[in-house]
């Protein structure tokens, strides 16, 4: 029996069914960008990672630094509980947290770190801090969130509930997580107008204002919603969201799993509006995509105020795992050393002249990139196996979901890489989606 036909047998794959038809890829070995896969006949393929694990290994598969920081760990401790024992791997990742953070000589620096075992308990302890803050505060009717449409923050059932209620997994659980507040989504970067910004503005705030009492905090993903659409907005609507929440005592929670680390052009997307928030999750990139670490940072007062009432109350059995602390440290390292900008600025000029070809497709209903971001959005659904084997066959490995074909290519990406990238998506876009639309160009 193949390798593919026994994970058939007993394993589940991320939003699937349990399928004996589950399109599969076995990875034999990864280098760079570069994924060497083996699909169900045998056949072996060479295919760059345009996904970059779904934006996590930024730097590459072994890279050196991270291979070497991990093996060094290896060598002392891979865990120890977190319960009353601390390390020097997770002290020196909450030092280079708090100091890359975005900050703002104005207001409270975030300088108090958890550190979590996966973006979503990030935002669980988030929406927790939020809630307990607003308790020790005297306000313990506030418990509720105001969230964006078009949002995603995880997959655990705070973060779900925070979710977009339609796009999300609302509808079945319905019972689990009802009771957030939604507003609209902020209108689309390329082609937002003063009115529209105002417009949404007045919204928000009339929403927040509504339910001022029961509300705790604010929750979004800066100036990129990725999984919930790949949607990019102004920055103007970021500081719009500080101002809320500063006018009603909101905790302003800025969800960057997926924009933080330098994707969208700055070290973090609130840095693009100038915005500190209350509290930080990030996650995804953390690593550099080696194991999985996330960590919600909060600000001073809110540690402080928290804490005056009680403990945090959350605590995961492998909270702050060194192993992972370690490879984060090294990540860090490489980010701090200041490349990053100049690979997002390649990678992002190259797909936005790779990807502008698609424009004059009928079935395109948009191209957009942002940071080293390109996305490619269909008038229809993605025939998401097709597209991927397509793509495969043209030495790029893709995830397209609904309608969105989209890459966010590892910083190590080279402009060879980042051209087969966007001729990859063209093409394999061109290949299976022209014979339903006509006047695609082939
Ligand atoms: C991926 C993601 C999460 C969830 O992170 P996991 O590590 O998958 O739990 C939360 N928020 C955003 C914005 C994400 O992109």
């Amino acid at each position: 029996m193949s390798l593919i036909d026994r994970d058939r047998a007993h394993l589940w794959h991320p939003y699937a069914p349990a399928s004996p038809r589950l399109p599969l890829w076995e990875v034999e070995d990864a280098e760079g960008v570069t994924l060497r896969i083996m699909d169900d006949d045998g056949a072996r393929h060479e295919v760059v990672d345009a996904m970059s694990s779904w934006w996590s290994a930024i730097h590459g598969y072994r890279n050196p630094l991270l291979d070497a920081a991990a093996r060094r760990q290896l060598t002392r401790f891979s865990h120890v509980m977190f319960g009353g024992l601390t390390h020097e791997p997770a002290v020196e990742l909450a030092e280079r947290l708090v100091a890359m953070a975005p900050a703002d000589p104005s207001r409270p620096a975030l300088e108090r770190v958890f550190l979590a075992d996966s973006g979503s308990v990030s935002v669980e302890v988030a929406l927790k801090l939020a809630v307990q803050f607003q308790a020790a505060s005297g306000r313990p009717r506030r418990q509720r969130f105001l969230a964006l449409r078009g949002g995603y923050h995880g997959d655990t059932t705070g973060a779900m509930s925070v979710c977009d209620p339609v796009d999300g997994m609302h509808a079945a659980f319905g019972g689990l997580v009802d009771g957030q507040v939604f507003a609209p989504r902020p209108p689309a970067a390329a082609t937002a107008t003063r009115e529209g910004i105002d417009t949404w503005h007045d919204m928000v705030a009339g929403l927040a204002r509504i339910h001022a009492d029961e509300l705790a905090g604010i929750i979004a993903e800066p100036v990129l919603q990725g999984a919930g659409g790949m949607h990019a907005y102004p920055p103007e609507c970021v500081r719009i969201l500080r101002d809320i929440a500063d006018r009603h005592g909101l905790v302003l929670i800025l969800d960057e799993i997926a924009t933080g680390f330098g994707r969208t052009g700055e070290l973090f997307a609130a840095d693009h509006a100038g915005v500190v928030p209350d509290i930080l999750c990030v996650g995804k990139a953390l690593t550099g995509g080696y194991l999985t670490l996330a960590a919600a940072l909060c600000t001073g007062e809110i540690a402080r105020t928290v804490s005056s009432a009680g403990p945090l109350l959350h605590g995961p059995t492998f909270m702050g795992n060194p192993l992972a602390c370690a490879v984060a440290n090294a990540s860090l390292g490489i980010l701090a050393a200041g490349g990053w900008r100049q690979d997002v600025r390649r990678i992002g000029e190259g797909l936005a002249c790779g990807l502008a070809p698609a424009k004059a497709f009928d079935i395109v209903a948009d191209v957009r990139t942002i940071g080293a971001v390109g996305v490619v959005e269909l008038a229809h659904p993605v025939d998401v196996p097709a597209v991927t084997r397509a793509a495969i066959r043209r030495g790029v490995w893709l995830r397209p979901f609904r309608n969105l074909v989209y890459t966010m290519p590892p910083y190590v990406s080279t402009a060879a890489d980042v051209e087969r990238i966007a001729a990859g998506m063209i093409g394999a876009i061109s290949e299976v989606h022209s014979g339903i639309h006509e006047g695609v160009p082939a």
